[in-house]
């Protein structure tokens, strides 16, 4: 902060009248830390914010923001979409930092070398559990080391084939097949040595700029109750966050992860309590708020639609699904086509394998879960596809218009709150970037996001992805991403956000 406070003297002091890169006129300033929320004007230099003032300022770019709301960027702690397609629906709803917490990923460094001024938004994940203790399993070894041969020498792709209509290569091809060659290991738990080497490898990653542990046990029911408490215990001997997709559906798995982490002394974060949780959302809420008043460290998240989105072919529709989840064939939808599967179509695409978007869930348990005071929102946003679940592209937008201008659930500044500083505080331990993140103070980074509260709204639906509408600007990093709501092209301002522990 001091070096902010002498810049802002020595443009008292010299009294330079056109001192600013950007300056934002006249907008409803919001900063959900501090609840500020008057009409001001910003200063940006480089990309920082150097004043808010009632005072009139002058830059070389002036951004009128009359009648608009001028929020912190929006930060989404769950985005499995990071291709620059999916991050182009991200900012249209107002997102200026996309990260893969539940899932993480694999080759983290290779992957940030991709990303590297080439990303629209930043970016950064976890070291991938479900991963890693694959790759640390004896009988995947001839597996491991083929992936890890063809990372020591080659970039990662970033960009997907749908959007650029490029073939997938042999290449992807075959790499495509030896990630799904580690999947029936799925079934398994580890061995000692082999919970270990996962541990080491976990290490390894974090040592690179992942931001914690991304534990989607859910996926992976074969990890036996001990495997998982050893992460845990781990995370602790880090000091990192295990995010997870907590096992099964409904209160066991998220008791297990809040038991594992609170007897390990870890953090935990659990990933979209919606689906989680389903009819018991309001439990998990008051759990995570009593563990939050007790002390612990404890977080979750929420997203604000009905349905859910995975693959077809995952351990999630093993053999009980219609039960656990209360539903049948026809409420699983097939994002290629959009049509709604029957038994014969099921067991046919879950073979070829696919994403499927899951209508499981009531609007009462969303509404509960996106007006809680402890929920965080985060989109669970699908890798991009033109059929892909609404999340990916309207989250923030739903919030904004819906649950707060026509719903009235909650109020501006707490929707606000869920989006910023809420998830920047989750990440400022570990990734110390974030402490400038979520705020809209003198001294922060100028990651902004400027809104029409009375037009902003989530477009994309059941039947396809859509641009959010009332995002009118976006400043990533101090430079100007979207200008009267369209998105600049060429201009790559995202940066990783990476763990204090990056060697
Ligand atoms: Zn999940």
């Amino acid at each position: 902060m001091k070096n902010f406070i002498l810049i802002k003297l020595a443009i008292v002091t010299f009294g330079l009248s056109q001192p600013y890169d950007i300056v934002i006129k006249q907008g409803r300033v919001i900063d959900p830390e501090t609840n500020l929320d008057q009409i001001c004007n910003i200063g940006i230099i480089g990309n920082q914010i150097s004043d808010i003032t009632k005072n009139s300022i002058n830059g070389k770019i002036a951004i009128n923001a009359k009648g608009l709301v001028v929020s912190p960027g929006f930060i989404d702690l769950h985005a499995h979409g990071q291709t620059n397609s999916a991050h182009r629906y991200q900012v249209k709803d107002g997102v200026t930092t996309a990260l893969e917490m539940e899932s993480g990923v694999a080759f983290i460094e290779r992957w940030i070398e991709a990303k590297k001024g080439r990303s629209l938004v930043n970016f950064g994940a976890t070291a991938p559990h479900g991963f890693l203790r694959s790759i640390s399993m004896v009988k995947n070894k001839s597996t491991a080391n083929k992936l890890i041969n063809h990372f020591s020498k080659n970039e990662m792709k970033i960009e997907d084939s749908t959007q650029n209509k490029v073939k997938s290569s042999e290449e992807d091809e075959k790499l495509k097949k030896l990630y799904s060659s580690l999947s029936s290991s799925n079934y398994q738990s580890q061995s000692p040595n082999e919970i270990e080497e996962t541990k080491k490898l976990i290490k390894d990653y974090i040592d690179k700029g992942a931001l914690g542990i991304g534990l989607p046990v859910g996926y992976y029911l074969g990890a036996s109750a001990g495997e998982v408490f050893e992460i845990y215990k781990f995370a602790k001997t880090l000091n990192v966050t295990v995010y997870t997709h907590t096992r099964g559906f409904g209160m066991p798995g998220i008791q297990e992860a809040m038991a594992a982490a609170t007897t390990a002394g870890a953090s935990v974060h659990i990933v979209h309590a919606n689906s989680m949780s389903l009819g018991e959302i309001e439990t998990t809420l008051s759990m995570v708020e009593s563990a939050q008043k007790n002390g612990l460290d404890i977080t979750t998240e929420v997203y604000p639609y009905t349905a859910a989105s995975t693959s077809l072919e995952s351990i999630l529709f093993d053999e009980g699904w219609k039960e656990t989840l209360n539903i049948s064939y026809n409420d699983l939808q097939w994002e290629k086509t959009g049509e709604r599967l029957n038994k014969k179509t099921f067991y046919e695409y879950r073979k070829k394998g696919g994403v499927v978007i899951i209508h499981m869930m009531k609007p009462e348990w969303i509404k509960i879960g996106v007006s809680h005071p402890v929920s965080i929102i985060a989109s669970d946003g699908m890798p991009y596809a033109p059929g892909a679940h609404p999340r990916t592209a309207g989250t923030f937008s739903r919030i904004l218009g819906k649950y707060v201008r026509e719903e009235k659930i909650l109020d501006l500044i707490t929707a606000l709150k869920k989006m910023t500083i809420m998830p920047a505080k989750r990440l400022e331990k570990i990734a110390p970037s974030m402490a400038r993140k979520g705020r809209l103070q003198i001294g922060a980074d100028a990651d902004i996001t400027i809104f029409n509260p009375n037009t902003i709204i989530d477009k994309a639906d059941f039947s396809g992805l859509k641009y959010s509408e009332g995002v009118e600007t976006v400043i990533i990093d101090g430079k100007i991403i979207i200008k009267e709501g369209r998105i600049i092209e060429n201009v790559f301002p995202g940066k990783p956000i990476l763990s204090k522990y990056k060697k």
